[in-house]
């Protein structure tokens, strides 16, 4: 095979490598990220959780300040009614004690209802809260998985680069350019094989004579399509 092709396929092999690590790393990086994501919103949901009984709590108090001063009304009531003197008024006392009743009664059930409440509310909080936990542990977890993956990405990587530049030290400055042009446009796909008698950048057929010269291997062809850099696959995974 043509040393300047051999040296072309290795040089692309070398560029579609490179551009795939930082995708690689980038992917890990969300592997960890939509866990922190589902451990913040378990936090904001925890947050909100706290406001929620704080505020159940708050009217909790208010229904037992006003039970009290229910109860002493009540006191005042009964007291009042040992000196009541007329019907009339002994009627007044005796709906003013059915209100206050039916008021106490009403804060009670109140007060028992903002309890229930809040028993439910600190339920989900708990199972939030363990659910956090665990969120954590895992996110622990990824995150030394990631961080390993990364590490071997970036070792990978300046193999890569290594042999890369080896490989430029003795490389043809026309040749490199020639490449670069088409590189421009083609990205990764510079120097394609060629399968079943087609360009594997444009997908397109080429014709006989160019296929017979690409096995040749001789001369660096170009796809008649799309100009693309040509080579038969098999033989570069021979040499
Ligand atoms: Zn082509």
């Amino acid at each position: 095979m043509n040393k300047y092709l051999q040296d072309l396929i290795k040089l692309s092999k070398f560029d579609t490598a490179i551009s795939m690590f930082e995708p690689k790393i980038e992917n890990e990086k969300a592997k960890l990220a939509t866990f922190v994501e589902t451990a913040e919103e378990i936090k904001a949901s925890i947050n909100a959780l706290y406001l929620e009984i704080d505020d159940i709590k708050s009217k909790r108090t208010k229904n037992n300040i006003h039970l009290s001063e229910l109860k002493s009304k009540l006191e005042d009531i009964s007291k009042k009614n040992d000196s009541v003197q007329t019907e009339k008024e002994l009627k007044a006392l005796q709906l003013e004690e059915e209100i206050a009743k039916e008021q106490i009664a009403f804060a009670n059930e109140e007060i028992n209802r903002l309890d229930t409440l809040a028993e439910t509310k600190e339920e989900s909080l708990k199972e939030l809260q363990d659910k956090l936990t665990e969120e954590e542990e895992s996110i622990k977890e990824i995150q030394v998985a990631v961080d390993n993956t990364i590490e071997e990405i970036n070792k990978e990587r300046n193999v890569v680069y290594q042999d890369r530049s080896e490989l430029l030290e003795k490389f043809d400055n026309k040749i490199l350019t020639f490449y670069e042009k088409i590189k421009r446009w083609a990205k990764d796909s510079a120097v394609v094989p060629v399968k079943k008698q087609a360009c594997y950048g444009c997908y397109m057929k080429i014709n006989d004579k160019t296929y017979a010269e690409v096995i040749k291997s001789e001369e660096i062809i170009n796809c008649p399509h799309c100009g693309r850099i040509l080579y038969k696959e098999d033989e570069t995974e021979e040499a």
